[in-house]
């Protein structure tokens, strides 16, 4: 497969280099496949439907194709994917993608495992370990950590910012051993990012030590979450005949969102297939891109606050993408947005305990919510010219194609769970007076020795560190 570039068509790679590069830094755009092959129709038409490894395979070969031979790439799945996403049924019209069933409990788990892998596999002839930084606020460090957590030939530095993280989430970054350690900041997480930043620039250390990045925007975390698109449109397409009777349901993702990752993930699920009809983005009060669909202006801006955190972007990077695959016209065509702020997300939390028995987590709700609107009503009032004022929370004034198969309920809502509401305890808590049950792998990290690293917020000193301890 070769490779492009958001901002420059003319460039062409190859997954290594897309991979071990992150982002093309001469023009500063993120790499995307020229194109999306389909899968065989006979295979996605199976019922039962393929097991996620086996979709995960085929996906994941035209991607890699040249570069990591089959045994390879079947080995890389199957050490990636010890566990598989769920698709629970909530009501008639309704599934929840449970996407937290990986080591940290959350989807990040689907992406950072499948790009360690692939690091490792093109990191396999050196002889030095690959040195990756990476600055988080939270969810990301942990999925990274854990992912890369004794993986050969790489080796993890997690930079936070000391004090301002959720204790669950410092024991999930804190608690590691061997290749992987984290240093808490005396500082912002914007002060963690510039530490990565500056020893990414600086010759010097990189003459000493080969250094790389994770973060979000490397196509080696993107590709792989379309895998899980693929199985629940497959296993949704199935199962609807079956519980309800709907054939060929029109199958809508509802995708809680931040940086857009995971629904640009979808997007590609899509093209090389998946029966899904449409999408809904759903987010917290960083609502960038509904903006955008309702007005046509894209403004990035800082971010605010909100229950949701690891939705907490007013820049989503994946915005690129999405621009350099469709139209705006074609975005309004194929997606709903929808947007919440915090006293929704409560509402959205206990609403659905109270319609449906089922625990959800802040981001996840905001999915539910949007589902829950459009499939009760909203859409329809669309589609009769009742708009929502796009400043107040709610769907934006664009009517999908998919609008009338809501109305003749025709379409199904598949909402993905993004982490363990057990992640969220205290905002569970809070919003519907029980505690999530948690998951034992959460627990256990719980009670592991905190290991965390202090660091000043200075470059010198923490490139010092570097050189004497890496
Ligand atoms: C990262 C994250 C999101 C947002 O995903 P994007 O790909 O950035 O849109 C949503 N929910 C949870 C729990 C996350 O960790």
């Amino acid at each position: 497969m070769i490779y492009t570039d958001t901002r420059d068509n003319s460039a062409k790679v190859d997954f290594k280099t897309a991979v071990m590069s992150g982002m093309n830094k001469a023009t500063g755009g993120l790499y995307i496949p020229t194109s999306f092959p389909k899968l065989e129709k006979s295979f996605i038409e199976k019922n039962p439907e393929p097991s996620f490894r086996d979709i995960a395979f085929n996906m994941a070969k035209p991607y890699v194709d040249g570069e990591i031979p089959d045994d390879d790439l079947a080995a890389i799945i199957q050490d990636a994917y010890p566990f598989s996403p769920k698709v629970v049924p909530l009501d008639s019209v309704s599934y929840v993608l449970e996407l937290f069933h990986g080591p940290t409990c959350a989807f990040k788990d689907f992406g950072a495992r499948f790009m360690a892998r692939t690091m490792s596999y093109f990191n396999r002839n050196e002889d030095t370990p690959l040195h990756i930084l990476v600055a988080t606020s939270g969810d990301t460090g942990s999925a990274v950590g854990s992912a890369f957590h004794n993986v050969p030939g790489l080796d993890v530095t997690i930079l936070y910012p000391d004090g301002k993280i959720s204790e669950i989430q410092e024991k999930q970054l804190s608690t590691f051993t061997g290749n992987v350690r984290a240093l808490k900041v005396k500082g912002t997480f914007d002060d963690c990012q510039k530490l990565v930043k500056t020893a990414f620039t600086d010759e010097e250390l990189r003459k000493k030590l080969r250094l790389s990045s994770a973060n979000s925007i490397n196509i080696a975390r993107l590709l792989p979450q379309s895998f899980y698109y693929m199985y629940a449109a497959c296993v949704v397409r199935n199962r609807a005949a079956l519980d309800n009777k709907i054939h060929d349901p029109k199958i809508i993702m509802v995708v809680p969102s931040g940086n857009f990752g995971n629904l640009t993930s979808g997007l590609i699920a899509k093209e090389m297939g998946a029966p899904i009809a449409g999408f809904t983005a759903a987010t917290n009060s960083n609502k960038t891109i509904p903006d955008w669909i309702a007005t046509g202006d894209y403004n990035a801006r800082p971010s605010v606050e909100t229950f949701a955190n690891a939705m907490d972007v007013g820049a989503p990077s994946n915005y690129e993408r999405i621009k350099a695959m469709y139209t705006l016209e074609e975005v309004r065509r194929d997606f709903a947005s929808y947007w919440l702020n915090n006293d929704g997300i409560v509402d959205a939390i206990k609403s659905c305990n109270s319609k449906t028995g089922y625990i959800i987590d802040p981001h996840g709700a905001i999915g539910w919510q949007a589902w829950d609107s459009i499939r009760s009503g909203e859409m329809e009032a669309l589609i009769n010219g009742n708009k929502n004022d796009y400043n107040n929370p709610g769907l934006t004034p664009n009517i999908p194609a998919w609008g009338q198969d809501v109305v003749n309920k025709k379409a199904v809502g598949v909402i993905l769970e993004t982490a363990s509401p057990a992640k969220f305890g205290q905002t569970v808590f809070d919003a519907i007076g029980k505690e999530p049950p948690i998951p034992s792998r959460l627990e256990e990290v719980m009670r592991l020795p905190d290991r965390a690293i202090p660091m000043d917020n200075d470059y010198n000193t923490f490139k010092d560190w570097l050189l004497a301890n890496l």
